[in-house]
Protein backbone atom coordinates (compact mmCIF):
# COMPACT_ATOMS: atom_id res chain seq x y z
CA UNK A 1 0.00 0.00 0.00
CA UNK A 2 1.82 3.55 -0.93
CA UNK A 3 2.66 5.48 2.15
CA UNK A 4 1.20 9.36 2.20
CA UNK A 5 4.47 11.25 2.58
CA UNK A 6 3.38 14.88 3.13
CA UNK A 7 6.04 17.31 3.67
CA UNK A 8 7.34 17.79 7.48
CA UNK A 9 6.28 21.49 7.54
CA UNK A 10 2.75 20.43 6.74
CA UNK A 11 2.16 18.05 9.51
CA UNK A 12 5.11 17.29 12.03
CA UNK A 13 3.74 14.06 13.09
CA UNK A 14 5.02 11.79 15.82
CA UNK A 15 4.40 8.00 15.16
CA UNK A 16 5.67 5.57 17.68
CA UNK A 17 8.60 3.41 15.80
CA UNK A 18 6.64 0.01 15.74
CA UNK A 19 3.40 1.71 14.01
CA UNK A 20 2.98 -0.22 10.79
CA UNK A 21 3.32 1.79 7.78
CA UNK A 22 -0.60 1.24 7.05
CA UNK A 23 -1.55 2.75 10.64
CA UNK A 24 0.96 5.37 9.78
CA UNK A 25 -0.43 6.37 6.56
CA UNK A 26 -3.65 6.90 7.56
CA UNK A 27 -2.33 8.92 11.14
CA UNK A 28 -0.42 11.08 8.68
CA UNK A 29 -3.72 11.35 6.32
CA UNK A 30 -6.11 11.92 9.46
CA UNK A 31 -3.79 14.50 11.03
CA UNK A 32 -3.62 16.26 8.18
CA UNK A 33 -7.25 16.53 8.15
CA UNK A 34 -7.66 17.87 11.48
CA UNK A 35 -4.78 20.52 10.75
CA UNK A 36 -7.21 21.69 8.07
CA UNK A 37 -9.71 22.34 10.74
CA UNK A 38 -7.63 23.63 13.54
CA UNK A 39 -10.15 26.28 14.97
CA UNK A 40 -11.03 23.20 17.55
CA UNK A 41 -9.58 22.66 20.71
CA UNK A 42 -7.50 19.26 19.39
CA UNK A 43 -3.75 18.94 19.17
CA UNK A 44 -3.74 16.82 15.95
CA UNK A 45 -0.18 15.59 17.03
CA UNK A 46 -2.24 14.20 19.99
CA UNK A 47 -4.65 12.77 18.42
CA UNK A 48 -2.65 10.68 15.88
CA UNK A 49 -0.82 9.19 18.65
CA UNK A 50 -3.78 7.23 20.22
CA UNK A 51 -5.26 6.80 16.35
CA UNK A 52 -1.72 5.00 15.62
CA UNK A 53 -2.26 2.48 18.64
CA UNK A 54 -5.57 2.19 18.03
CA UNK A 55 -5.65 -1.78 17.07
CA UNK A 56 -3.73 -2.65 20.41
CA UNK A 57 -6.55 -0.65 23.14
CA UNK A 58 -7.75 -3.61 24.75
CA UNK A 59 -4.37 -5.65 24.55
CA UNK A 60 -3.84 -5.68 28.07
CA UNK A 61 0.12 -6.72 28.01
CA UNK A 62 0.39 -3.94 25.19
CA UNK A 63 1.00 0.04 25.48
CA UNK A 64 -2.33 0.63 27.30
CA UNK A 65 -1.10 -1.74 29.55
CA UNK A 66 -1.15 0.29 32.60
CA UNK A 67 -4.75 2.12 31.51
CA UNK A 68 -6.30 -1.65 31.94
CA UNK A 69 -4.09 -2.20 35.38
CA UNK A 70 -5.46 1.54 37.19
CA UNK A 71 -8.92 0.97 35.74
CA UNK A 72 -10.39 -1.00 38.70
CA UNK A 73 -9.04 1.87 40.78
CA UNK A 74 -10.70 4.58 38.91
CA UNK A 75 -13.67 3.06 38.50
CA UNK A 76 -14.12 2.40 42.32
CA UNK A 77 -13.79 6.08 42.78
CA UNK A 78 -15.90 6.95 40.49
CA UNK A 79 -18.64 4.25 42.02
CA UNK A 80 -17.70 5.51 45.53
CA UNK A 81 -19.48 9.19 44.09
CA UNK A 82 -21.92 8.55 41.58
CA UNK A 83 -25.46 6.24 41.86
CA UNK A 84 -23.99 4.46 38.58
CA UNK A 85 -26.50 2.23 38.04
CA UNK A 86 -28.88 4.90 37.74
CA UNK A 87 -26.78 7.72 36.23
CA UNK A 88 -26.57 9.50 33.21
CA UNK A 89 -22.46 9.36 31.69
CA UNK A 90 -20.52 10.84 29.39
CA UNK A 91 -16.74 10.06 29.22
CA UNK A 92 -14.88 13.07 27.16
CA UNK A 93 -11.93 11.44 25.42
CA UNK A 94 -13.04 7.77 25.81
CA UNK A 95 -10.52 6.25 23.24
CA UNK A 96 -11.15 2.63 22.87
CA UNK A 97 -13.51 2.69 25.60
CA UNK A 98 -11.52 1.00 28.43
CA UNK A 99 -13.52 3.21 31.04
CA UNK A 100 -16.64 3.99 29.30
CA UNK A 101 -17.25 -0.22 28.72
CA UNK A 102 -16.70 -0.75 32.94
CA UNK A 103 -18.75 2.52 33.58
CA UNK A 104 -21.51 0.48 31.03
CA UNK A 105 -21.11 -2.62 33.09
CA UNK A 106 -22.04 -1.06 35.95
CA UNK A 107 -25.38 0.01 34.63
CA UNK A 108 -24.87 3.72 33.92
CA UNK A 109 -26.36 4.42 30.64
CA UNK A 110 -23.01 5.95 28.42
CA UNK A 111 -22.07 7.91 25.70
CA UNK A 112 -18.40 8.05 24.57
CA UNK A 113 -16.81 11.32 23.03
CA UNK A 114 -13.23 11.48 21.34
CA UNK A 115 -11.74 13.08 18.05
CA UNK A 116 -9.96 9.73 17.15
CA UNK A 117 -12.00 7.51 14.48
CA UNK A 118 -9.46 4.49 15.27
CA UNK A 119 -9.83 4.12 18.88
CA UNK A 120 -13.98 4.68 18.42
CA UNK A 121 -14.21 2.16 15.96
CA UNK A 122 -12.06 -0.48 18.40
CA UNK A 123 -14.63 0.88 21.56
CA UNK A 124 -17.59 0.20 18.93
CA UNK A 125 -16.47 -3.44 18.33
CA UNK A 126 -15.38 -4.50 21.87
CA UNK A 127 -18.97 -3.11 22.77
CA UNK A 128 -20.61 -5.50 20.49
CA UNK A 129 -18.00 -8.33 22.24
CA UNK A 130 -18.88 -7.04 25.53
CA UNK A 131 -22.74 -6.38 24.96
CA UNK A 132 -22.67 -3.28 26.87
CA UNK A 133 -24.71 -0.31 25.27
CA UNK A 134 -22.56 2.69 24.43
CA UNK A 135 -23.05 5.45 22.49
CA UNK A 136 -19.78 6.70 20.94
CA UNK A 137 -19.40 9.56 18.57
CA UNK A 138 -16.52 11.80 17.45
CA UNK A 139 -16.86 14.74 18.88
CA UNK A 140 -15.26 17.63 20.65
CA UNK A 141 -16.68 18.56 24.25
CA UNK A 142 -17.15 21.73 23.62
CA UNK A 143 -19.32 20.95 19.77
CA UNK A 144 -21.04 18.18 21.81
CA UNK A 145 -22.14 20.88 24.81
CA UNK A 146 -23.63 22.57 22.26
CA UNK A 147 -26.07 19.84 21.74
CA UNK A 148 -26.78 17.98 25.02
CA UNK A 149 -26.39 20.74 27.74
CA UNK A 150 -26.71 19.97 30.83
CA UNK A 151 -27.30 16.85 30.45
CA UNK A 152 -25.70 14.38 32.49
CA UNK A 153 -25.27 13.11 36.07
CA UNK A 154 -21.26 12.29 35.50
CA UNK A 155 -18.93 13.75 33.13
CA UNK A 156 -15.60 11.62 33.20
CA UNK A 157 -12.63 13.16 31.35
CA UNK A 158 -9.39 10.65 32.45
CA UNK A 159 -6.12 10.82 31.38
CA UNK A 160 -7.19 13.52 28.34
CA UNK A 161 -7.01 16.85 29.72
CA UNK A 162 -2.46 16.54 29.37
CA UNK A 163 -3.03 16.08 25.43
CA UNK A 164 -5.52 18.75 24.42
CA UNK A 165 -4.60 22.33 23.89
CA UNK A 166 -6.59 24.75 25.91
CA UNK A 167 -7.37 22.86 28.94
CA UNK A 168 -9.87 25.67 30.61
CA UNK A 169 -12.17 25.49 27.52
CA UNK A 170 -12.43 21.49 27.90
CA UNK A 171 -12.92 21.99 32.10
CA UNK A 172 -15.72 24.52 30.64
CA UNK A 173 -17.51 22.09 28.24
CA UNK A 174 -17.20 19.35 31.35
CA UNK A 175 -18.92 21.33 33.34
CA UNK A 176 -21.58 22.25 30.99
CA UNK A 177 -22.34 19.14 29.81
CA UNK A 178 -22.98 18.23 33.62
CA UNK A 179 -26.58 18.49 35.38
CA UNK A 180 -26.89 21.10 38.01
CA UNK A 181 -25.97 18.93 40.84
CA UNK A 182 -24.27 16.35 38.58
CA UNK A 183 -20.42 15.18 39.50
CA UNK A 184 -16.84 15.90 36.98
CA UNK A 185 -14.41 13.50 37.46
CA UNK A 186 -11.34 14.31 35.99
CA UNK A 187 -7.60 12.50 36.05
CA UNK A 188 -4.64 13.78 34.66
CA UNK A 189 -0.70 13.93 35.65
CA UNK A 190 0.96 16.57 37.77
CA UNK A 191 3.65 18.80 36.59
CA UNK A 192 6.85 17.29 39.23
CA UNK A 193 10.00 15.96 38.60
CA UNK A 194 8.76 12.84 39.94
CA UNK A 195 6.19 12.49 36.65
CA UNK A 196 8.88 13.48 34.69
CA UNK A 197 11.00 10.37 35.68
CA UNK A 198 7.88 8.08 36.20
CA UNK A 199 5.75 9.15 33.18
CA UNK A 200 7.83 9.77 30.70
CA UNK A 201 11.76 8.23 31.36
CA UNK A 202 10.54 5.38 33.01
CA UNK A 203 7.64 4.21 31.21
CA UNK A 204 8.44 5.72 27.67
CA UNK A 205 12.31 5.20 27.58
CA UNK A 206 13.32 2.88 30.25
CA UNK A 207 10.53 0.27 30.79
CA UNK A 208 9.06 0.93 27.08
CA UNK A 209 5.31 0.79 28.33
CA UNK A 210 4.66 3.56 26.16
CA UNK A 211 5.71 4.65 22.81
CA UNK A 212 8.23 7.97 23.22
CA UNK A 213 6.63 10.65 23.05
CA UNK A 214 3.19 9.24 24.19
CA UNK A 215 3.50 12.51 26.81
CA UNK A 216 5.11 16.10 27.17
CA UNK A 217 6.25 17.22 30.44
CA UNK A 218 4.96 21.02 29.83
CA UNK A 219 1.67 20.04 29.00
CA UNK A 220 1.39 18.12 32.61
CA UNK A 221 -1.05 19.94 35.23
CA UNK A 222 -0.56 20.74 38.74
CA UNK A 223 -3.69 19.81 40.90
CA UNK A 224 -3.71 24.12 42.01
CA UNK A 225 -4.50 24.64 38.46
CA UNK A 226 -6.89 21.83 37.24
CA UNK A 227 -8.63 23.18 40.74
CA UNK A 228 -8.83 27.20 39.47
CA UNK A 229 -9.94 25.60 36.10
CA UNK A 230 -12.25 23.98 37.74
CA UNK A 231 -13.56 26.90 39.95
CA UNK A 232 -13.58 28.82 36.97
CA UNK A 233 -16.15 26.64 35.40
CA UNK A 234 -18.36 27.11 38.12
CA UNK A 235 -17.29 23.60 40.04
CA UNK A 236 -16.48 22.83 43.17
CA UNK A 237 -14.01 20.43 43.70
CA UNK A 238 -14.77 18.05 46.46
CA UNK A 239 -11.43 15.64 46.34
CA UNK A 240 -7.82 15.20 45.17
CA UNK A 241 -6.63 11.69 45.40
CA UNK A 242 -3.42 10.52 44.09
CA UNK A 243 -3.12 7.51 42.40
CA UNK A 244 -0.35 4.72 42.42
CA UNK A 245 0.86 2.41 39.84
CA UNK A 246 4.07 0.03 39.95
CA UNK A 247 4.18 -1.48 36.58
CA UNK A 248 6.78 -4.29 37.83
CA UNK A 249 3.78 -6.18 40.07
CA UNK A 250 1.01 -4.39 38.33
CA UNK A 251 -0.37 -3.31 41.57
CA UNK A 252 -2.36 0.14 41.61
CA UNK A 253 -4.16 1.98 43.79
CA UNK A 254 -5.33 5.53 45.61
CA UNK A 255 -2.45 7.38 47.42
CA UNK A 256 -2.73 10.49 49.20
CA UNK A 257 0.33 11.46 47.24
CA UNK A 258 -0.31 13.46 43.94
CA UNK A 259 2.99 14.03 42.56
CA UNK A 260 2.62 11.53 39.59
CA UNK A 261 -1.08 10.74 38.55
CA UNK A 262 -4.24 12.38 40.54
CA UNK A 263 -7.92 11.81 40.38
CA UNK A 264 -10.54 14.67 41.21
CA UNK A 265 -13.88 15.00 41.78
CA UNK A 266 -15.87 18.22 41.23
CA UNK A 267 -19.32 18.97 41.91
CA UNK A 268 -21.40 21.19 39.94
CA UNK A 269 -23.47 22.81 42.19
CA UNK A 270 -27.25 23.32 41.63
CA UNK A 271 -28.73 27.12 41.05
N1 LIG B 1 -10.04 8.35 28.68
C1 LIG B 1 -9.59 7.08 28.16
C2 LIG B 1 -8.52 7.22 27.08
C3 LIG B 1 -7.31 8.04 27.47
S1 LIG B 1 -6.13 8.19 26.13
C4 LIG B 1 -9.09 6.25 29.32
O1 LIG B 1 -8.58 6.82 30.28
O2 LIG B 1 -9.19 5.03 29.28
C5 LIG B 1 -6.45 9.89 25.64
C6 LIG B 1 -7.60 10.01 24.67
O3 LIG B 1 -7.92 11.39 24.54
C7 LIG B 1 -7.30 9.50 23.26
O4 LIG B 1 -8.28 8.59 22.85
C8 LIG B 1 -7.32 10.76 22.40
O5 LIG B 1 -7.78 10.54 21.09
C9 LIG B 1 -8.27 11.62 23.19
N2 LIG B 1 -8.16 13.05 22.93
C10 LIG B 1 -7.06 13.81 22.86
N3 LIG B 1 -7.37 15.09 22.61
C11 LIG B 1 -8.72 15.13 22.53
C12 LIG B 1 -9.66 16.18 22.28
N4 LIG B 1 -9.25 17.44 22.10
N5 LIG B 1 -10.97 15.89 22.27
C13 LIG B 1 -11.39 14.62 22.47
N6 LIG B 1 -10.55 13.57 22.71
C14 LIG B 1 -9.23 13.85 22.72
Amino acid sequence: MPVFRPQASDLRPRFPANSTPCLTALSATFTYTLQMTNQINVDPEEVAKFEAMASRWWDTEGEFKPLHDINPVRLDYIAQRVDLPNATVIEVGCGGGILTDSLAASGATVTGIDMAPGPLTVAKLHALESGHNVDYQQITAEDQREKTPEAFDLVACLEVLEHVPDVGSTVQACADLAKPGGEIVFATINRTAAAYALAILGAEYIMNILPRGTHDWERFIKPSELSKHSRDAGLDVQDITGMRYNPFTRAAGQTGNVSVNYIMHAHKPLP
